[in-house]
């Protein structure tokens, strides 16, 4: 038969396994303060199996149960020296639901139970204050009666308002005949109304109070509580009570809490806060913490020793937790406390100075501390945040689709923030949505808001690739083009006017507003040093600008894992070569065109060869469907037409034969090399002579990768290799130098998966590019997704978005399936991920069990993916599952 009841006092506990189930949250909490020597009131907690028991007898206290309540307030009396009801020194006691989770529509604590008409008195002449022990009975009887009769305060504030009209006290009566007076009047009110009675003995107040406390476990908020938390009715309840601690009672009586480090620095320092003489009032935000030497300070010298007795208590509990911990603290006549104690709640910069002081103290290892912080959680480190001191009109909320806030002023082309950002005006670019011709007006702009789109959007990918604060589908405002205003409910806002964009919470704010700026401190450092100690994977970065791969490296990217060239090609003139290229109506055009490219992208590649110093560059061939490079309105074809003097017709011509019914199905890819091979062999010579040169500079060989995309067949990529393998002989030939360089694939098409062990043959390298894959394997457009996927995540017929968090059932299934195919017959093949999703912990924790070689993400990402993927090979390692490959 499982114990009833489980004790405590200073330096012992009644010990249970699973104390937390047996004994709620605030009962495991106090044995456990007990055992560890802290001051504790002593008392007792009910255990959930009594609950049980009491649920099985109709809600009726079962007769053993009472039995061992008694036998337990007996032993209360014998440690407190008092008696429960007694004529000297009575025993009051404090009795509290303790669940084993937070939850709500569970009772009220009720203090004092013990007070009756007598024992009240007899309170007041041992305290010598009968004003504090009436207070304390008038609370009594109010929180009984509305916790066992349902009986409405509101009717006892009235009745005590009449009372005062009545004989003219103040705030509450004057002396002990007046207290006596409204004490009968409760009494009377209650058994008139309610036809219900406080009972004068003190053991039966206790048996009622622990069943109506016991029956709000099944309160309509409680068990909604539970349902919507998955927790089983028949966890139960477990109720706690105590030796009362008058902690207000006169100037050396208080409450508070303490946390055990100044979260700010991570130093050891005690800081909190305390209340004397107030009412017990809900601590819901503390106030502004102070430390020991100030609150003396203040004028409380008397809690000096007792807040150096606390410090002693929470050095010795935060070295049990391992953590930086909170305490709440009771006072009662210079006598301490101490209540409850959880892990103190802290900033993600606090959060990564507290894991790193705690390793520094000893007192946890590396390893913990790694686990100890939230990946996701390091962003806010990275970028600016919005400061919330003040008042903030918010326009519109979208979605975060890139973190960090940004203030500027709207612009709603392009264009325009290309030129209000060169007269140094900071820019918000505001559009409907973005197209690949934005990227400019992208890369000038503080941030970017649209109108449309959801995380995945062009304008999503895009900002958080560059590190721009990016607020998607902020669909309650409105462009007005023809006007050139935005419309927010009645604010009409045109160009040049400010507003802010947090692109953490997706809210537009009106107006410039304070930033607070990122700075990453030796703590954090520190802490991704711990990491790198940590993980088996690589963290490399998406980049293609000089401005992302060296903030990538700072970031402490590993070399290059995706360069997607086709964003090369928007800059400056570049774009109208690009359009000569496509315009021209035979291969010498191209070609001619292509020239002009080619000493563009040389220069590029050498800078990223130079910037990532020695470390892996993979090098994406073009991508895109061509159309996404040819003018889309009609002022534009016509300058097109203009400076590449060709007919207009033919520009639109062009426009209307490249048009495609499924773009991202089209011709793209491979597709568009395979179809115009001179591409691939500008882009190839471009690498290999820009890896010549970047090589000698250095006085060390650069080994560029070469990345086919979108490769569903063998003979796709057996037909680009034979080109690229020509190209590079021809350049050796003529520096006459030898490289060597590496070709790989993209895998992103199911074929591909399937096809996998031949396809491994001809590759180098496989990066799996889980956009495409998602979308392919799932049959959903990437543009359009965001219009429906919420409405999945909604319904819980999706647990998560696919293109976030990776799909581990599906789409990481034939990841898992691609990499067993590949290593049959290429064991050697380096394997990566350079989908949105390799910079999204959840999905790292599957690479690394599935056993990837490196994660690519954006280069703001690849700290949370360096701590991620440290965390995975830790929990994978603990699991005894080793490291790496499944
Ligand atoms: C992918 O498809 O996952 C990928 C990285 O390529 P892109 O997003 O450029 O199509
Ligand atoms: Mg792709």
């Amino acid at each position: 038969m499982p114990k009833r009841i489980y004790t405590f006092r200073q330096g012992e506990a009644e010990r249970t396994a699973d104390a937390v189930a047996a004994l709620g949250l605030k009962g495991a909490n106090l044995a456990l303060l007990a055992s560890l020597e802290a001051p504790v009131p002593p008392g007792f907690t009910i255990a959930t199996h009594a609950w049980r028991e009491t649920k099985g007898a109709g809600g009726d206290l079962p007769q053993a149960l009472r039995a061992d309540l008694r036998s337990a307030v007996e032993w209360l009396e014998s440690v407190t020296g008092r008696r429960f009801g007694g004529d000297q020194r009575p025993l009051l006691l404090a009795v509290r639901t303790s669940a084993g989770t937070q939850l709500p529509g569970l009772a009220e604590s009720v203090l004092d139970v013990g007070l009756t008409d007598r024992t009240v008195d007899v309170i007041a002449a041992e305290l010598s204050d009968s004003d504090f022990a009436y207070r304390s009975y008038r609370r009594f009887i109010e929180s009984y009666a509305a916790l066992v009769f349902d009986a409405d305060l509101a009717e006892f504030e009235d009745l005590a308002d009449r009372e005062k009209d009545r004989v003219g006290w103040g705030i509450e009566p004057r002396n002990v005949s007046e207290w006596r007076m409204l004490i009968a009047r409760y009494h009377d009110f209650l058994e008139r109304e309610l036809g219900a009675v406080v009972p004068q003995t003190p053991l039966q107040q206790m048996v009622e109070v622990v069943q109506a406390s016991f029956a709000s476990w099944r309160s309509l908020s409680a068990a909604n509580h539970r349902m919507l938390h998955a927790i089983p009715e028949n966890a139960g309840l477990a109720i706690t009570v105590h030796a009362m601690i008058f902690n207000e009672r006169n100037q050396k009586s208080g409450r508070g809490r303490a946390v055990s480090r100044d979260l700010s620095t991570g130093a050891k320092r005690l800081t909190g806060e305390f209340s004397i003489g107030g009412r017990i009032e809900a601590f819901d935000e503390p106030p502004e913490p102070i430390d020991l030497a100030t609150f003396v300070e203040r004028g409380a010298p008397s809690f000096a020793p007792v807040l150096a007795e606390l410090a002693g208590h929470v050095r010795r509990i935060e070295a049990h937790a391992g953590d930086a911990v909170e305490v709440d603290f009771m006072v009662g006549d210079g006598a301490l406390f101490l209540m409850q104690y959880r892990p103190a709640r802290r900033s993600a910069g606090e959060a990564v100075r507290v894991a790193v002081e705690l390793v520094s103290d000893g007192i946890i290892e590396p390893q913990e501390a790694i686990l100890r912080i939230d990946p996701a959680s390091l962003d806010l480190l990275l970028h600016p945040t919005i400061d919330r001191g003040g008042g903030l009109t918010v326009l519109a909320r979208g979605m975060g689709a890139s973190p960090g806030a940004a203030s500027g002023e709207i612009a709603f082309t392009s264009e325009r923030a290309q030129a209000m950002a060169a007269d140094e005006r900071p820019v918000i670019l505001v559009r409907n949505e973005t197209h690949p011709e934005d990227i400019h007006g992208m890369h000038v702009a503080e941030g970017v808001l649209t109108i449309r789109g959801g995380t995945t959007s062009h304008a999503a990918v895009v900002a958080r690739g560059i590190g721009k604060p990016c607020v998607t589908g902020a669909g309650s405002l409105r462009i007005n083009a023809a006007r050139g205003v935005l419309h927010a409910g009645d604010r009409v806002l045109k160009e040049g006017d400010r507003i802010t964009i947090d692109g953490s919470s997706g809210e537009v704010i009106a107006g410039e507003v304070r930033l607070i700026r990122p700075s990453l401190s030796g703590d954090f450092a520190t802490l991704m040093g711990f990491a790198d100690g940590a993980r088996r994977m690589r963290v490399r970065t998406n980049a293609e600008t000089p401005h992302e791969a060296r903030a990538a490296r700072s970031f402490g990217a590993e070399g290059i894992g995706l360069c997607r060239t086709e964003h090369m090609f928007f800059e400056g003139d570049r774009i109208q070569s690009m359009r000569e290229m496509i315009l021209a109506s035979d291969e010498t055009g191209r070609r001619r065109a292509l020239a002009k490219l080619l000493p563009i992208q040389r220069s590029d590649f050498i800078e990223l060869f130079e910037i990532m110093a020695g470390l892996p560059v993979t090098i994406r061939l073009l991508d895109p469907p061509l159309h996404e490079f040819l003018p889309n309105s009609d002022t534009e074809i016509v300058e097109t037409a203009q400076k590449l003097a060709v007919d207009e017709a033919v520009v639109r011509q062009r426009i209307a034969a490249l048009e495609e019914f499924n773009p991202m199905l089209g011709h793209r890819g491979c597709r568009l090399a395979i179809s115009y091979p001179e591409i691939a062999e500008m882009q190839a010579r471009a690498i290999f002579e820009a890896a010549i040169e970047a090589g000698e500079r250095a006085g060390a060989a650069v080994v560029p990768e070469i990345m086919i995309p979108l490769v569903s067949l063998r003979r796709e990529l057996d037909f680009l290799k034979a080109r690229i393998d020509a190209v590079a002989a021809k350049v050796m030939e003529e520096r006459g130098r030898r490289i060597d360089y590496l070709v790989g694939t993209m895998i992103e098409l199911p074929r591909a998966i399937i096809r996998a062990d031949s396809i491994a043959e001809a590759a180098d390298f496989f990066s799996f590019g889980t956009n495409d894959l998602t979308q392919t394997v799932y049959g959903i457009s990437r543009d359009d997704a965001a219009n429906f996927l919420s409405t999945y995540v909604r319904q819980g017929i999706l647990d998560r978005d696919p293109f976030q968090t990776i799909d581990v059932e599906g789409v990481g299934e034939m990841i898992a399936l691609a990499c067993e195919k590949a290593r049959r017959t290429r064991p050697d093949i380096s394997v990566g991920v350079c989908g949105e999703q390799g910079g999204d912990p959840a999905s790292i924790a599957f690479f690394e069990e599935t056993g990837l070689d490196y994660v690519s993400c954006s280069p703001f990402r690849v700290p949370i993916a360096r701590l991620a993927a440290a965390q995975s090979a830790i929990r994978l390692s603990r699991a005894g599952r080793g490291r790496g490959r499944r």
